[in-house]
């Protein structure tokens, strides 16, 4: 039939990819969602969709600016129940926002809200979920992606047969674009539940770089003897405008904070550098860090593994090496 007009009136119907956007409890846009929406829509160019963003709750934030990465639409949802991160209440808003849009696809970024809410919505839209993409769909035949398994050390590509597809970017896998348009901004009305969680209690932490969102991660591990040497380490980071990180054992010795621990059981993540002082770089630990850009390893060991993992290594003895290191940035940034 070809010139059957319902054929041609769904020709001319534009499908969307649609690209959950996190924030802070501060209302700043994570850069983890400004990647997940440089991703959607690429992939919407490359399928020939629309690129829209979902954002709920409060931001600080210009939400036509998402454009710039290339989404068209921002469908945002205020509401005062959104106030506190409450996945079973936020994944069905957006299986909601999905249907209503006739989205396709939905992207999340692999992060720790994206973890939480991609299989939620999936199970929802009844579709097919990729946990930790790191490429691009290939759309040649079929629907297949590569993500990381096996805590990084293997790729597998994976095919997505249904209909609505959705997938959760790994942070940092892809580049963030800039130079699209201006996105329009709709809100979009609707009853939100209110959350079934209740918290009776938090605490913040100020002034620190967030590990999970930092650029730049110094870390430290057993090679530090004790928690009184980790001055050293601080000034580092300072220096650098990183977060901090530890090994499991120097949080499970009380060294450090179990929020610093990176790992197979603790944060992943996936920073552009990672520096690692006095870490041997056992499996479990690489399985949290591998994922890292650069990374510099500094162990008084030559033979210790973490060499493997490492773009640059130095060996030699970090009480001598990290204030130096830390004295040659700061001159070189000027500072005092
Ligand atoms: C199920 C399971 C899960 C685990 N999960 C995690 C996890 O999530 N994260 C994690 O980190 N570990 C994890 N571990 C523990 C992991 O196996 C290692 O034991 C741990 O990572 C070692 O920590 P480390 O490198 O700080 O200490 P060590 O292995 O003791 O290494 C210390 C390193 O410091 C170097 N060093 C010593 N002195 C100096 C110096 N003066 N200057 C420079 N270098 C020096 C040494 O050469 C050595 O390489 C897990 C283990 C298991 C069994």
């Amino acid at each position: 039939m070809p010139h059957c007009p319902i054929v041609k009136f769904f020709k001319l119907i534009k499908m969307s990819v649609l690209i959950f956007v996190d924030h802070t409890d501060e209302g700043h846009i994570k850069k983890a969602s400004h990647e997940a929406i440089s991703y959607g829509a690429k992939i919407a160019e490359q399928t020939g969709d629309v690129a829209e963003a979902v954002v709920l709750g409060k931001v600080n934030e210009d939400l036509a600016a998402l454009g710039q990465h290339g989404a068209k639409k921002v469908h945002h949802v205020q509401h005062d129940n959104l106030n506190l991160f409450d996945s079973q209440v936020q994944s069905k808003l957006i299986a909601q926002v999905a249907e209503q849009t006739g989205a396709k696809i939905i992207v999340f970024s692999n992060n720790s809200s994206g973890k939480a809410l991609a299989p939620r919505v999936a199970v929802r839209l009844k579709a097919g979920l990729v946990a930790g993409a790191n490429s691009l769909p290939d759309t040649s035949n079929g629907f297949k992606i590569r993500k990381n398994v096996f805590s990084g050390k293997a790729f597998a590509t994976v095919s997505i047969n249904t209909d609505i597809k959705v997938i959760s970017l790994n942070v940092n896998a892809f580049t963030i674009t800039e130079g699209g348009g201006t996105a329009e901004v709709v809100p979009f009305n609707t009853t939100v539940d209110a959350p079934k969680l209740k918290v009776t209690g938090s605490t913040k932490t100020s002034g620190k770089v967030a590990l999970t969102e930092a650029d730049v991660v110094v870390s430290a591990g057993r090679g530090m003897k004790g928690p009184e040497n980790w001055g050293m380490v601080e000034e580092l980071a300072d220096t650098l405008g990183a977060a901090l990180a530890c090994s499991r054992p120097v949080a499970d010795a009380h060294w450090r904070p179990h929020n610093e621990h990176v790992g197979q059981t603790g944060i992943a993540i996936a920073p552009n550098l990672y520096i690692a002082i006095g870490i041997s770089g056992a499996i479990q630990h690489l399985a949290g860090v591998n994922r890292s850009k650069h990374i510099v390893v500094i162990n008084k060991d030559p033979e210790a593994p973490f060499f493997k993992a490492a773009d640059y290594g130095i060996v030699g003895d970090a009480f001598e090496i990290v204030p130096k290191l830390t004295q040659a940035i700061k001159k070189m940034k000027g500072m005092p």
